[in-house]
């Protein structure tokens, strides 16, 4: 069976995992959380940044910081995994799901302002794929309505809106370390922190509710409890391992491009022949090779081509279950129809994608998608 995904080690983790052990320092906000704090500062401008035990996690801090309470509203696609409303829903939010766009699974910036009532809070911007949002106007209607703008960039990492690095932009925004994630850790995550408004906060409510942060870099000579918070911080042990990875991120990512590509370049004649289609890279944004999708004609041909796959030994999944029809949420969302975002849940297959996927198998799944649709009448 050919995976769907395959965590990548990159070679330095189990040693670092080793120096994280003997320093005899192994709980957070330790040497190796800096050190990588330090390289997304670096690499990316990021200058206040969080490592956190999860990506959902970095959203739960995210909805703390903006007080979300009962009563508010968060605009967000429902097109995408669970942990991008759950953050607000514990705090008492009401979710306000917007459709995907015609071109791309992303948020429908044209729907955005339509949903807007003197309840809301926030946007939650998806950047699925690792393919940006459509930023600036995003960005515009919080302007104007005064709002926030938390981005989920689970997906994003290394990836651009025109030249900024996704991440950047919003109020705050949240990335996954994921194993499933192009830069991996287990779990983990990150909470980046845009506005300086936050940043005292964000580290209280990072360290349990206490200044612990501002002790340990000797800024106070006691700490204790100031505020609301949780554990959201990982053990050194974690970042260790996810300091190894950035590293190596140049590796992991053109590996992963030039599967991207090979898939692409691979397909392209059953896009011409109207089979699929391809991902849209809209001219604003990069592609940090996330994942590759292809979309069928209709669901059937969707699920048909799936088992194929699944005959022929490949694992390739699709997803999300619209997160406004779920049993949690359908009632509280009502009948407003989305149905771009129910096409592409009905519509998209992900093919496996990972570091060490041969070329071989490349070629293997390829040609199995061309057989299943040749073979067709
Ligand atoms: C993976 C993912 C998350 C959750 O990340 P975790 O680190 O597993 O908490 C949230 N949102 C999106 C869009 C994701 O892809």
């Amino acid at each position: 069976m050919i995976p769907f995904n395959k965590p990548y080690l990159s070679g330095n983790e189990l040693d670092y995992i080793k120096q994280s052990i003997d320093s005899g320092c192994i709980s957070g906000n330790g040497e190796f959380t800096r050190k990588c704090h330090w390289f997304f500062k670096e690499r990316y401008g990021f200058d206040k940044c969080l490592l956190t035990t999860s990506c959902t996690d970095a959203l739960e801090m995210a909805s703390i910081l903006l007080d979300v309470k009962d009563g508010d509203e968060i605009i967000m696609p429902s097109f995408t995994f669970v942990s991008t409303a759950n953050p607000f829903v514990l705090r008492g939010a009401k979710i306000v799901f917007a459709d995907s766009s015609a071109l791309h699974p992303n948020i429908d910036v044209e729907k955005i302002e339509g949903l807007i009532t003197s309840k809301t809070k926030a946007i939650v911007p998806v950047h699925y794929a690792g393919i940006a949002c459509m930023m600036d106007k995003i960005m515009a209607i919080a302007d104007q309505y005064n709002l926030f703008v938390v981005e989920d960039a689970a997906q994003s990492i290394a990836s651009y809106y025109n030249d900024r690095p996704i991440g950047s932009i919003g109020h705050l925004a949240a990335f996954s370390f994921h194993e499933t994630k192009n830069i991996v850790c287990g779990e983990g995550g990150m909470l980046v922190i845009n506005d300086d408004c936050f940043i005292k906060r964000a580290e209280i409510i990072w360290e349990k509710g206490t200044n612990r942060a501002e002790f340990y870099r000797g800024e106070v000579d006691k700490y204790g409890w100031k505020d609301i918070g949780s554990s959201f911080l990982p053990s050194d042990i974690v970042a260790a391992y996810l300091f190894a990875q950035l590293e190596n991120i140049e590796t992991i990512q053109s590996k992963r491009k030039s599967i991207w590509r090979q898939y692409h370049d691979g397909l392209k004649e059953l896009e011409d022949d109207e089979f699929i289609k391809l991902p849209y890279i809209p001219e604003y944004a990069t592609n940090n090779a996330h994942l590759f999708y292809i979309l069928c004609r209709n669901q059937s041909i969707r699920n048909e081509l799936l088992s194929f796959l699944k005959n022929n030994h490949i694992n390739a999944v699709f997803h999300y279950l619209p997160l406004h029809r779920s049993d949690f949420y359908s009632g509280i969302h009502g009948d407003r129809q989305l149905p771009w975002c129910d096409y592409y849940s009905e519509c998209l297959i992900r093919l496996p994608i990972y570091c060490e996927l041969s070329e071989k198998n490349i070629e293997k799944i390829i040609g199995c998608i061309y057989e299943y649709f040749r073979r067709r009448p």
